[in-house]
Protein backbone atom coordinates (compact mmCIF):
# COMPACT_ATOMS: atom_id res chain seq x y z
CA UNK A 1 0.00 0.00 0.00
CA UNK A 2 1.19 3.57 -1.31
CA UNK A 3 1.75 5.80 1.81
CA UNK A 4 -1.33 8.27 0.36
CA UNK A 5 -3.65 4.95 0.85
CA UNK A 6 -2.52 4.64 4.61
CA UNK A 7 -3.04 8.01 5.24
CA UNK A 8 -6.37 7.93 3.74
CA UNK A 9 -7.34 4.47 5.68
CA UNK A 10 -7.16 6.61 8.81
CA UNK A 11 -9.26 9.54 7.75
CA UNK A 12 -12.17 6.93 6.38
CA UNK A 13 -12.14 5.47 9.98
CA UNK A 14 -12.23 8.55 11.62
CA UNK A 15 -15.24 9.63 8.98
CA UNK A 16 -16.75 5.91 10.04
CA UNK A 17 -16.58 6.94 13.32
CA UNK A 18 -18.25 9.78 13.30
CA UNK A 19 -21.01 9.12 10.73
CA UNK A 20 -22.11 5.47 11.15
CA UNK A 21 -25.22 5.65 13.18
CA UNK A 22 -25.20 4.44 16.44
CA UNK A 23 -28.40 2.53 16.53
CA UNK A 24 -27.55 -0.23 13.58
CA UNK A 25 -27.16 -3.57 14.30
CA UNK A 26 -24.55 -6.08 13.66
CA UNK A 27 -27.32 -8.10 11.39
CA UNK A 28 -28.01 -4.64 9.79
CA UNK A 29 -24.00 -4.09 8.96
CA UNK A 30 -23.55 -8.04 7.91
CA UNK A 31 -25.91 -6.68 4.66
CA UNK A 32 -23.30 -3.28 4.11
CA UNK A 33 -23.51 -3.92 0.40
CA UNK A 34 -26.68 -5.24 -0.10
CA UNK A 35 -27.71 -3.05 1.75
CA UNK A 36 -28.11 0.94 1.51
CA UNK A 37 -29.48 4.47 2.22
CA UNK A 38 -29.89 7.02 -0.19
CA UNK A 39 -28.21 9.56 2.05
CA UNK A 40 -24.95 7.77 2.83
CA UNK A 41 -24.02 7.39 -0.87
CA UNK A 42 -24.45 11.48 -1.05
CA UNK A 43 -22.19 11.78 1.64
CA UNK A 44 -19.71 9.34 0.06
CA UNK A 45 -19.91 11.51 -2.86
CA UNK A 46 -19.36 14.61 -0.85
CA UNK A 47 -16.31 12.91 0.63
CA UNK A 48 -14.93 12.17 -2.90
CA UNK A 49 -14.83 8.60 -2.50
CA UNK A 50 -16.97 7.49 -5.07
CA UNK A 51 -15.17 7.74 -8.91
CA UNK A 52 -12.47 7.49 -6.95
CA UNK A 53 -10.03 6.59 -9.68
CA UNK A 54 -12.08 8.33 -12.85
CA UNK A 55 -10.80 11.60 -14.65
CA UNK A 56 -12.05 14.75 -12.98
CA UNK A 57 -13.84 16.07 -15.92
CA UNK A 58 -16.02 13.11 -15.52
CA UNK A 59 -16.45 14.13 -11.59
CA UNK A 60 -13.84 11.78 -10.71
CA UNK A 61 -10.97 12.06 -8.34
CA UNK A 62 -8.02 10.35 -10.07
CA UNK A 63 -7.12 8.58 -7.02
CA UNK A 64 -5.43 5.49 -7.16
CA UNK A 65 -6.33 1.94 -7.10
CA UNK A 66 -4.90 1.16 -4.43
CA UNK A 67 -6.38 4.25 -2.48
CA UNK A 68 -9.81 2.95 -3.68
CA UNK A 69 -9.13 -0.13 -2.24
CA UNK A 70 -8.36 0.91 0.95
CA UNK A 71 -11.98 2.70 1.10
CA UNK A 72 -13.83 0.30 -0.01
CA UNK A 73 -12.25 -2.02 2.55
CA UNK A 74 -12.96 0.20 5.54
CA UNK A 75 -16.66 0.43 4.28
CA UNK A 76 -17.11 -3.51 3.81
CA UNK A 77 -16.05 -3.91 7.50
CA UNK A 78 -17.54 -0.98 9.40
CA UNK A 79 -20.78 -2.59 7.59
CA UNK A 80 -21.37 0.69 5.88
CA UNK A 81 -24.80 1.01 3.85
CA UNK A 82 -23.35 0.97 0.56
CA UNK A 83 -25.32 -1.41 -1.65
CA UNK A 84 -27.35 1.73 -3.75
CA UNK A 85 -24.62 2.72 -5.57
CA UNK A 86 -22.68 -0.07 -5.60
CA UNK A 87 -22.91 -1.53 -8.37
CA UNK A 88 -22.58 2.08 -10.81
CA UNK A 89 -19.54 2.55 -8.92
CA UNK A 90 -17.93 -0.67 -9.07
CA UNK A 91 -18.54 -1.27 -12.71
CA UNK A 92 -21.20 0.48 -14.88
CA UNK A 93 -19.04 3.87 -14.02
CA UNK A 94 -15.83 1.59 -15.19
CA UNK A 95 -17.70 0.44 -18.17
CA UNK A 96 -19.01 3.82 -19.39
CA UNK A 97 -15.90 5.05 -19.27
CA UNK A 98 -14.00 2.32 -21.31
CA UNK A 99 -16.54 1.47 -23.63
CA UNK A 100 -19.14 4.79 -23.75
CA UNK A 101 -19.44 7.53 -25.75
CA UNK A 102 -18.32 11.24 -24.34
CA UNK A 103 -21.38 12.35 -24.00
CA UNK A 104 -22.69 9.02 -21.76
CA UNK A 105 -19.33 9.98 -20.13
CA UNK A 106 -20.11 13.49 -19.29
CA UNK A 107 -23.74 12.84 -18.31
CA UNK A 108 -23.85 9.70 -16.32
CA UNK A 109 -20.28 10.05 -14.26
CA UNK A 110 -20.46 12.79 -12.44
CA UNK A 111 -24.08 11.95 -11.35
CA UNK A 112 -22.85 8.57 -10.33
CA UNK A 113 -19.65 10.21 -8.51
CA UNK A 114 -21.99 12.38 -6.49
CA UNK A 115 -23.73 9.19 -5.17
CA UNK A 116 -26.94 10.34 -7.04
CA UNK A 117 -27.41 7.52 -9.98
CA UNK A 118 -27.60 3.88 -9.17
CA UNK A 119 -27.73 1.20 -11.83
CA UNK A 120 -28.25 -2.24 -11.74
CA UNK A 121 -27.16 -5.38 -13.75
CA UNK A 122 -29.86 -6.44 -16.72
CA UNK A 123 -27.42 -9.86 -17.38
CA UNK A 124 -29.71 -12.71 -16.21
CA UNK A 125 -32.88 -14.00 -17.52
CA UNK A 126 -35.12 -17.37 -17.24
CA UNK A 127 -33.11 -19.70 -18.43
CA UNK A 128 -30.02 -17.85 -19.06
CA UNK A 129 -27.97 -18.33 -16.04
CA UNK A 130 -24.91 -19.19 -16.52
CA UNK A 131 -25.43 -19.56 -20.33
CA UNK A 132 -25.15 -16.01 -20.64
CA UNK A 133 -25.08 -15.81 -24.24
CA UNK A 134 -28.31 -17.70 -24.56
CA UNK A 135 -29.79 -14.16 -23.79
CA UNK A 136 -33.62 -13.86 -25.54
CA UNK A 137 -34.44 -10.33 -24.59
CA UNK A 138 -34.22 -8.74 -27.83
CA UNK A 139 -33.83 -5.28 -29.06
CA UNK A 140 -35.41 -3.78 -32.27
CA UNK A 141 -34.25 -0.77 -34.51
CA UNK A 142 -37.07 2.08 -35.01
CA UNK A 143 -36.56 5.68 -35.80
CA UNK A 144 -34.28 7.41 -33.28
CA UNK A 145 -33.78 4.59 -30.94
CA UNK A 146 -34.53 0.57 -30.32
CA UNK A 147 -37.35 -1.36 -28.36
CA UNK A 148 -37.00 -3.43 -26.14
CA UNK A 149 -39.29 -7.07 -25.19
CA UNK A 150 -38.29 -9.58 -22.83
CA UNK A 151 -37.63 -10.12 -19.23
CA UNK A 152 -34.24 -10.55 -16.92
CA UNK A 153 -34.44 -11.90 -13.30
CA UNK A 154 -32.47 -11.43 -10.18
CA UNK A 155 -32.03 -7.76 -10.50
CA UNK A 156 -30.37 -6.27 -7.44
CA UNK A 157 -31.86 -3.30 -6.94
CA UNK A 158 -33.92 -2.82 -10.10
CA UNK A 159 -36.61 -1.56 -7.96
CA UNK A 160 -34.31 1.48 -6.53
CA UNK A 161 -31.55 1.97 -9.21
CA UNK A 162 -32.48 4.90 -11.69
CA UNK A 163 -30.87 2.73 -14.67
CA UNK A 164 -29.59 -0.33 -15.92
CA UNK A 165 -27.46 -1.85 -18.20
CA UNK A 166 -28.99 -4.41 -19.93
CA UNK A 167 -27.34 -7.13 -22.06
CA UNK A 168 -29.68 -7.55 -25.40
CA UNK A 169 -30.12 -9.27 -28.41
CA UNK A 170 -29.78 -7.02 -31.34
CA UNK A 171 -28.22 -9.93 -33.62
CA UNK A 172 -29.56 -13.45 -34.91
CA UNK A 173 -29.95 -15.91 -32.36
CA UNK A 174 -28.42 -18.13 -34.30
CA UNK A 175 -25.19 -16.13 -33.62
CA UNK A 176 -24.78 -16.16 -29.80
CA UNK A 177 -21.87 -14.20 -28.54
CA UNK A 178 -21.83 -11.75 -31.84
CA UNK A 179 -24.99 -10.36 -31.54
CA UNK A 180 -25.43 -8.88 -28.27
CA UNK A 181 -25.48 -5.27 -27.20
CA UNK A 182 -25.48 -3.35 -24.12
CA UNK A 183 -27.80 -0.39 -23.54
CA UNK A 184 -28.73 2.15 -20.32
CA UNK A 185 -32.52 1.80 -20.06
CA UNK A 186 -34.05 4.06 -17.71
CA UNK A 187 -35.72 2.31 -15.20
CA UNK A 188 -38.73 5.10 -15.80
CA UNK A 189 -39.27 3.86 -18.87
CA UNK A 190 -42.75 3.42 -19.46
CA UNK A 191 -43.80 -0.15 -20.57
CA UNK A 192 -40.81 -1.53 -17.79
CA UNK A 193 -42.36 -3.54 -14.83
CA UNK A 194 -40.09 -4.44 -11.57
CA UNK A 195 -41.61 -7.30 -9.67
CA UNK A 196 -39.66 -8.18 -6.48
CA UNK A 197 -38.92 -11.31 -5.33
CA UNK A 198 -38.77 -12.40 -1.91
CA UNK A 199 -35.47 -14.36 -0.69
CA UNK A 200 -35.29 -16.85 2.00
CA UNK A 201 -34.75 -13.75 4.95
CA UNK A 202 -38.03 -12.67 3.31
CA UNK A 203 -36.54 -9.91 2.03
CA UNK A 204 -36.55 -8.45 -1.22
CA UNK A 205 -33.38 -7.18 -2.73
CA UNK A 206 -33.60 -8.62 -6.65
CA UNK A 207 -36.61 -8.83 -8.87
CA UNK A 208 -37.85 -9.40 -12.12
CA UNK A 209 -38.14 -6.75 -14.79
CA UNK A 210 -40.12 -7.29 -17.62
CA UNK A 211 -39.95 -4.79 -20.87
CA UNK A 212 -42.98 -4.12 -23.02
CA UNK A 213 -41.66 -2.05 -26.33
CA UNK A 214 -39.64 -0.74 -23.88
CA UNK A 215 -37.88 2.42 -26.44
CA UNK A 216 -34.06 3.29 -25.70
CA UNK A 217 -32.97 5.94 -27.36
CA UNK A 218 -29.91 6.11 -30.13
CA UNK A 219 -27.26 7.66 -27.32
CA UNK A 220 -28.18 5.00 -24.39
CA UNK A 221 -26.20 2.04 -26.62
CA UNK A 222 -22.62 1.31 -25.07
CA UNK A 223 -20.10 0.80 -26.79
CA UNK A 224 -20.69 -0.87 -30.23
CA UNK A 225 -23.76 -2.69 -31.63
CA UNK A 226 -22.78 -6.76 -31.83
CA UNK A 227 -19.97 -6.13 -29.34
CA UNK A 228 -21.78 -6.46 -25.93
CA UNK A 229 -20.35 -10.21 -25.17
CA UNK A 230 -16.71 -8.96 -25.13
CA UNK A 231 -17.69 -5.69 -23.23
CA UNK A 232 -19.48 -8.37 -20.41
CA UNK A 233 -16.35 -10.06 -20.17
CA UNK A 234 -15.07 -7.01 -19.12
CA UNK A 235 -17.45 -5.74 -16.43
CA UNK A 236 -17.29 -9.23 -14.95
CA UNK A 237 -13.75 -8.67 -13.68
CA UNK A 238 -14.04 -5.38 -12.15
CA UNK A 239 -17.74 -7.35 -10.63
CA UNK A 240 -15.31 -10.59 -9.68
CA UNK A 241 -12.19 -9.15 -7.79
CA UNK A 242 -12.63 -6.57 -4.87
CA UNK A 243 -12.87 -7.30 -1.60
CA UNK A 244 -16.95 -7.90 -1.00
CA UNK A 245 -16.11 -11.23 -2.48
CA UNK A 246 -14.54 -12.41 0.92
CA UNK A 247 -15.74 -9.93 3.07
CA UNK A 248 -19.41 -10.48 2.99
CA UNK A 249 -19.11 -12.33 6.57
CA UNK A 250 -16.10 -10.37 7.91
CA UNK A 251 -19.05 -8.76 10.60
CA UNK A 252 -19.71 -12.55 11.61
CA UNK A 253 -15.84 -13.15 12.27
CA UNK A 254 -15.95 -9.36 14.54
CA UNK A 255 -18.76 -10.71 16.24
CA UNK A 256 -17.05 -14.30 17.05
CA UNK A 257 -13.78 -12.16 17.91
CA UNK A 258 -15.83 -9.60 20.52
CA UNK A 259 -17.57 -12.64 22.37
CA UNK A 260 -14.49 -14.99 22.19
CA UNK A 261 -12.96 -11.80 24.41
CA UNK A 262 -9.05 -11.13 25.63
CA UNK A 263 -9.37 -15.30 26.92
CA UNK A 264 -10.25 -17.18 23.75
CA UNK A 265 -9.93 -20.88 23.96
CA UNK A 266 -7.80 -23.26 22.60
CA UNK A 267 -10.32 -23.96 20.00
CA UNK A 268 -11.19 -20.60 19.22
CA UNK A 269 -7.33 -19.49 18.88
CA UNK A 270 -6.85 -21.66 16.29
CA UNK A 271 -10.20 -20.46 14.47
CA UNK A 272 -9.44 -17.19 14.74
CA UNK A 273 -5.85 -17.63 13.46
CA UNK A 274 -7.17 -20.04 10.64
CA UNK A 275 -9.48 -17.28 8.80
CA UNK A 276 -7.07 -14.47 9.75
CA UNK A 277 -4.82 -16.24 7.39
CA UNK A 278 -7.29 -16.82 5.00
CA UNK A 279 -8.35 -13.51 4.75
CA UNK A 280 -5.19 -12.44 4.18
CA UNK A 281 -4.13 -14.28 1.29
CA UNK A 282 -7.69 -13.68 -0.12
CA UNK A 283 -6.38 -10.36 0.56
CA UNK A 284 -3.12 -10.22 -1.28
CA UNK A 285 -4.80 -12.36 -3.89
CA UNK A 286 -7.80 -9.52 -4.84
CA UNK A 287 -4.87 -6.89 -4.38
CA UNK A 288 -2.50 -8.18 -7.21
CA UNK A 289 -5.47 -7.85 -9.43
CA UNK A 290 -5.55 -3.97 -9.23
CA UNK A 291 -2.57 -3.74 -10.83
CA UNK A 292 -3.80 -5.44 -13.91
CA UNK A 293 -6.97 -3.02 -13.94
CA UNK A 294 -5.02 -0.29 -13.17
CA UNK A 295 -3.21 -1.63 -16.53
CA UNK A 296 -6.23 -1.65 -18.62
CA UNK A 297 -5.87 -5.33 -19.03
CA UNK A 298 -8.82 -7.90 -18.51
CA UNK A 299 -7.93 -10.02 -15.26
CA UNK A 300 -10.93 -12.58 -15.90
CA UNK A 301 -9.50 -15.76 -14.94
CA UNK A 302 -7.73 -13.65 -11.89
CA UNK A 303 -10.64 -12.63 -10.96
CA UNK A 304 -12.65 -16.43 -10.76
CA UNK A 305 -9.78 -17.44 -9.21
CA UNK A 306 -10.67 -15.11 -6.20
CA UNK A 307 -14.19 -15.01 -6.65
CA UNK A 308 -14.32 -18.45 -6.00
CA UNK A 309 -11.61 -19.38 -3.64
CA UNK A 310 -13.06 -15.69 -1.72
CA UNK A 311 -17.38 -16.73 -1.95
CA UNK A 312 -16.07 -20.36 -0.62
CA UNK A 313 -14.19 -18.95 2.44
CA UNK A 314 -17.25 -16.31 3.29
CA UNK A 315 -19.56 -19.20 3.06
CA UNK A 316 -17.34 -21.56 5.06
CA UNK A 317 -16.60 -18.61 7.69
CA UNK A 318 -20.76 -18.69 9.30
CA UNK A 319 -20.89 -22.36 9.24
CA UNK A 320 -17.38 -23.03 11.15
CA UNK A 321 -18.53 -20.16 13.50
CA UNK A 322 -21.70 -21.89 14.07
CA UNK A 323 -20.00 -25.33 14.87
CA UNK A 324 -17.53 -23.87 17.37
CA UNK A 325 -19.99 -21.42 19.04
CA UNK A 326 -20.12 -21.61 22.64
CA UNK A 327 -23.29 -22.91 23.97
CA UNK A 328 -25.30 -20.30 24.80
CA UNK A 329 -25.58 -19.52 20.64
CA UNK A 330 -29.71 -19.68 20.25
CA UNK A 331 -30.43 -18.67 16.60
CA UNK A 332 -33.36 -15.91 18.28
CA UNK A 333 -33.26 -12.82 17.42
CA UNK A 334 -31.99 -10.07 19.89
CA UNK A 335 -28.30 -10.70 20.71
CA UNK A 336 -25.61 -9.23 18.24
CA UNK A 337 -23.98 -12.73 17.69
CA UNK A 338 -26.97 -15.07 16.82
CA UNK A 339 -28.48 -12.30 14.47
CA UNK A 340 -25.40 -12.48 12.84
CA UNK A 341 -24.97 -15.91 12.54
CA UNK A 342 -28.97 -16.44 11.68
CA UNK A 343 -28.85 -14.21 8.88
CA UNK A 344 -25.71 -15.30 7.22
CA UNK A 345 -26.24 -18.99 7.77
CA UNK A 346 -29.52 -18.41 5.53
CA UNK A 347 -27.49 -15.49 2.96
CA UNK A 348 -24.40 -17.13 2.52
CA UNK A 349 -25.43 -19.93 -0.16
CA UNK A 350 -26.09 -17.00 -2.59
CA UNK A 351 -22.28 -16.08 -2.80
CA UNK A 352 -21.21 -18.44 -4.85
CA UNK A 353 -24.33 -17.92 -7.32
CA UNK A 354 -24.47 -14.35 -7.54
CA UNK A 355 -21.80 -12.50 -10.16
CA UNK A 356 -21.39 -16.05 -11.66
CA UNK A 357 -21.58 -19.61 -9.73
CA UNK A 358 -18.71 -21.70 -8.47
CA UNK A 359 -19.23 -24.41 -11.42
CA UNK A 360 -18.71 -21.62 -14.42
CA UNK A 361 -15.58 -19.89 -12.36
CA UNK A 362 -13.84 -22.80 -12.40
CA UNK A 363 -14.88 -24.08 -16.01
CA UNK A 364 -13.31 -20.33 -16.88
CA UNK A 365 -10.33 -21.51 -14.90
CA UNK A 366 -9.75 -24.95 -16.02
CA UNK A 367 -9.87 -23.40 -20.08
CA UNK A 368 -7.31 -20.88 -19.11
CA UNK A 369 -5.72 -24.07 -17.68
CA UNK A 370 -6.13 -26.03 -20.80
CA UNK A 371 -7.78 -28.55 -19.08
CA UNK A 372 -11.06 -28.37 -20.80
C1 LIG B 1 -28.19 -12.77 -4.52
C2 LIG B 1 -28.15 -12.79 -6.02
C3 LIG B 1 -28.10 -11.59 -6.70
C4 LIG B 1 -28.08 -11.59 -8.10
N1 LIG B 1 -28.05 -10.38 -8.74
C5 LIG B 1 -28.06 -10.35 -10.09
C6 LIG B 1 -28.08 -9.09 -10.80
O1 LIG B 1 -28.10 -8.02 -10.18
N2 LIG B 1 -28.13 -9.12 -12.14
C7 LIG B 1 -28.12 -10.26 -12.86
O2 LIG B 1 -28.12 -10.20 -14.08
N3 LIG B 1 -28.10 -11.48 -12.23
C8 LIG B 1 -28.08 -11.54 -10.87
N4 LIG B 1 -28.06 -12.75 -10.21
C9 LIG B 1 -28.19 -13.98 -11.00
C10 LIG B 1 -26.92 -14.81 -11.06
O3 LIG B 1 -25.95 -14.21 -11.88
C11 LIG B 1 -27.35 -16.19 -11.58
O4 LIG B 1 -28.18 -16.78 -10.58
C12 LIG B 1 -26.19 -17.09 -11.88
O5 LIG B 1 -25.45 -16.61 -12.96
C13 LIG B 1 -26.66 -18.53 -12.18
O6 LIG B 1 -27.64 -18.56 -13.16
P1 LIG B 1 -29.00 -19.35 -12.92
O7 LIG B 1 -29.59 -18.89 -11.64
O8 LIG B 1 -29.82 -19.23 -14.15
O9 LIG B 1 -28.59 -20.88 -12.70
P2 LIG B 1 -28.19 -21.93 -13.82
O10 LIG B 1 -27.33 -21.29 -14.85
O11 LIG B 1 -29.45 -22.60 -14.29
O12 LIG B 1 -27.33 -22.96 -13.00
C14 LIG B 1 -27.91 -23.94 -12.13
C15 LIG B 1 -26.78 -24.81 -11.60
O13 LIG B 1 -26.15 -25.53 -12.70
C16 LIG B 1 -24.77 -25.27 -12.72
N5 LIG B 1 -24.29 -25.15 -14.11
C17 LIG B 1 -24.87 -24.46 -15.11
N6 LIG B 1 -24.14 -24.58 -16.25
C18 LIG B 1 -23.08 -25.36 -15.95
C19 LIG B 1 -21.96 -25.82 -16.69
N7 LIG B 1 -21.77 -25.48 -17.96
N8 LIG B 1 -21.04 -26.58 -16.06
C20 LIG B 1 -21.21 -26.93 -14.74
N9 LIG B 1 -22.26 -26.52 -13.98
C21 LIG B 1 -23.17 -25.74 -14.59
C22 LIG B 1 -24.59 -23.91 -12.03
O14 LIG B 1 -23.30 -23.77 -11.50
C23 LIG B 1 -25.65 -23.99 -10.94
O15 LIG B 1 -25.18 -24.69 -9.83
C24 LIG B 1 -28.10 -12.81 -8.82
C25 LIG B 1 -28.14 -14.01 -8.12
C26 LIG B 1 -28.17 -14.02 -6.74
C27 LIG B 1 -28.25 -15.33 -6.02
Amino acid sequence: MPPAAKALRKEVRAFLNEQMPKSVSSAEKARSWSGGAAAFSKLLGQQGWLGMTWPKKYGGHERSYAERYVVIEELLVAGAPVGLHWVADRQSGPLMLRFGTEEQREFFLPRIARGEAYFCIGMSEPNSGSDLASVRTRAHKVEGGWRINGQKIWTSNAHSAHYMIALVRTGEAETRHAGLTQFIVDMKSEGLTVKPIANLTGESHFNEVFFDDVFVPDNRLVGREGDGWRQVGAELAFERSGPERYLSSIRLFLEFLRVAGPNPTELEKQLIGRMTAEMWTLRQMSMSILGKLAAGEDPAVDAAIVKDIGTSFEQELPRLVQANAREDVTLETGDAFDDTLSYLLQTSPSFSLRGGTREILRGIIARDLGLR
